[in-house]
């Protein structure tokens, strides 16, 4: 051994361990001898390690020096593992140390490690033939004698029966992979990878089986562990569950209690429908309204139902349902949350509700109710399913709802009207004819005249209505001053007609002053002075009344008694021409007799009776005709003048 390695050691020669050829031989002494050591041929004075069978050093100059045995018929193999063997035992025995895999307990598939790799220190290393084989082990000894025995596998694996008997024996062993260094000359790595680096592990364990137990004990007791914190776990879980059961139960039993005893407390005033809905009733007479059996409101079921009609069917609630919002079981809730006992304004669990069942069977809770109303009022066609559970107002109903809107207000502006002109004709009479008398009251009571209500009749505003307003128009008129009416509608208007009567009389007098003085004026125009006489003379129609009188009788009147003051003006202007005529026909008679009579003479002709008359000529001569006779009373001598005297009547 010349010089030394990083380790302390220095060996120049080829690295020759794994050699296909022996190149260790044991010595007489019992030492190893590496071929480089030894003298040529039989010299050498070395027997096989593996066969101790006689060797010769084979040194020439053509061959790698090597041992070979000098029987020929030998067949020793293993040849490279008894000089990787050998080797190694060389290196241990100087390092003294060795690298050892980590010790893994397993159980069922279970590993466990039971100690790290480390470095393993020794006191001595030893070549042992104890195991029957050829290559003779490499055993490490520590002080307290314990061994480990140390396989370097060149070519091949440590064999089965071997590993079975170390195990039998209870001894220890580990296994180190020098394969890779086969063909390797670096004796430095390959001590290296000897003693450090090369893959190795346990062939056998003297202490396995107890790891193994130890682990197998852990692990059962591990899971007998777990399995009994798997069953508490359960244990508990169940008592947790029957806990939560039991509380659950009662807090089922307590609200339907709670429930129960509202119910109870509340019971009084289901009986009672509101008057007040009797309108929205016969608005909405097609509804299907139910009366069935249900607890939770504080209500009558009429009433809970007609307040949902009314928010989601009237007008104009009902418009805002046809499109955008949704009508469903819960926002009707809403809508009549405080016609609902309290306790019943929150959800109501099914286990409650079964509470409920029993209690009253056949009875609905505020949900299953108000549901079962929306549906009916669907099948009514007020609502639209629209999805699950939710509708809207009806396309159609709120088509009719708008156009019955749109007469309601027609309706409401007649009552308007009707009522703002009945004021004004009441603002006009005095307090105390109107302190008795309520505007609503009168719009409400019943018409004998007119066979209704105002109220009604402006509702309707049909020919009745027109007949209503026309009486109404009269009243206007009358409350103007206009003349009285007997329709007075209820209103309190007796003083008003009272007061239209007087008017009335005041102008009858007016008007009957006026034709008596237009008819005076008219008969003095044409009667004269004979005028006043023939006003006061009695009247044709009527002995007892004077023409004056029956003229302020009345239009009429006055127009008869006018045709006869034209009669009688007619009868007057032909007396008086008559008159005229006469006195002219005297004049004529008086002229021709006084050509014929000297004064005296004519005098006694003119005024004395003559038999052929009866008459004094003067008397008898008022026309042509008479005047005639009057003068063929004239003696003869006289007749010569006829044609003059005819003449001068031709000029009159
Ligand atoms: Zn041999």
């Amino acid at each position: 051994m010349q010089g030394r390695n990083p380790l302390g050691y220095a060996d120049h020669r080829p690295f020759t361990g794994f050699s296909d050829e022996l190149v260790y031989g044991i010595k007489r002494d019992g030492g190893t001898a590496h071929i480089s050591e030894v003298a040529r041929g039989l010299l050498c004075d070395c027997r096989c390690p593996a066969c101790d069978q006689v060797l010769v050093a084979k040194k020439g100059s053509k061959q790698l020096h090597h041992f070979a045995h000098h029987n020929r018929g030998i067949a020793c193999s293993h040849v490279a593992e008894t000089n990787a063997h050998i080797w190694a035992k060389q290196v241990l025995e100087r390092e003294k140390r060795l690298t050892i895999p980590p010790i893994v307990a397993e159980h069922g598939g279970h590993t466990e490690i039971v100690s790290p790799a480390k470095v393993y220190v020794f006191a001595h290393a030893r070549l042992e033939k104890r195991l029957d084989t050829i290559v003779p082990d490499v055993v490490l000894f520590t002080e307290d004698g314990t061994q480990l025995i140390v396989e370097v596998r060149v070519t091949h694996a440590c064999e089965e029966a071997k590993l079975t008997k170390l195990r039998n024996d209870g001894l220890s062993s580990i296994e180190i992979d020098l394969r890779r260094f086969r063909t390797s000359a670096d004796r430095t790595a390959v001590e290296e990878a000897l003693l450090t680096s090369a893959p190795r592990e346990w062939l056998t364990n003297a202490k396995q089986a107890s790891f193994d137990t130890r682990l197998r004990d852990w692990l059962a007791a591990e899971a007998a562990r777990k399995a009994k914190e798997a069953e508490d776990r359960a244990q508990r879980m169940v008592a947790v569950e029957a806990a939560k059961a039991r509380r659950e139960q009662e807090a089922v039993a307590r609200s339907a209690d709670r429930l129960i005893r509202a119910v109870r407390t509340n019971r009084r005033n289901l009986r009672r429908v509101p008057e007040q809905m009797e309108a929205l009733l016969n608005e909405f007479y097609d509804v299907p309204w139910s009366q069935a059996p249900s607890v939770g409101f504080t209500v009558h079921p009429l009433a809970w139902q007609a307040e949902i009609v009314t928010a989601f069917l009237t007008y104009p609630n009902a418009l805002d349902y046809q499109w955008a919002d949704h009508i469903s079981t819960g926002v009707a809730l809403t809508k009549i949350s405080h016609l609902l006992i309290p306790a019943f304004r929150d959800r109501i669990s099914e286990q409650v509700r079964g509470k409920l069942r029993d209690e009253w069977p056949g009875h609905s809770v505020p949900d299953e109710a108000v549901g079962k109303f929306l549906d009916g009022l669907a099948g009514a066609g007020y609502l639209w399913p629209t999805r699950d559970g939710e509708f809207s107002v009806a396309q159609e109903y709120a088509d009719r709802l708008s156009e019955r809107e749109r007469r309601r207000q027609a309706s409401q502006r007649r009552c308007d009207d009707v009522k703002q002109r009945v004021a004004v004709v009441l603002a006009r009479l005095p307090k105390a004819e109107k302190a008795e008398f309520n505007l609503e009251n009168w719009f409400t009571t019943h018409l004998k005249s007119q066979n209704g209500e105002p109220r009604a009749l402006c509702w309707l505003g049909d020919e009745t209505f027109r007949k209503f307003e026309r009486a109404l128009k009269r009243v206007e008129l009358l409350s103007e001053g206009g003349p009285a009416t007997e329709e007075l509608l209820g209103l309190p208007l007796s003083g008003e007609v009272a007061r239209a009567q007087i008017r009335e009389r005041d102008r009858l007098v007016r008007a009957a002053s006026l034709r008596r003085s237009s008819l005076t004026d008219a008969a003095r125009a044409e009667l004269g002075e004979e005028a006043e006489a023939w006003l006061s003379s009695a009247s044709q129609d009527d002995e007892e009344m004077t023409w004056i009188d029956q003229a302020g009788l009345d239009d009429l009147s006055y127009q008869r008694v006018r045709g006869a003051l034209a009669s009688a003006s007619a009868k007057r202007q032909l007396a008086i021409r008559a008159q005229d005529e006469a006195s002219s026909r005297r004049s004529h008679l008086r002229e021709a007799a006084g050509k014929i009579y000297d004064r005296d003479h004519l005098e006694v002709f003119l005024h004395a009776s003559h038999p052929r008359l009866g008459k004094s000529p003067l008397d008898h001569c008022v026309d042509q005709r008479t005047l005639q006779e009057c003068l063929a009373l004239l003696p003869r001598l006289r007749r010569a003048r006829p044609r003059y005297l005819f003449g001068i009547e031709s000029k009159s």
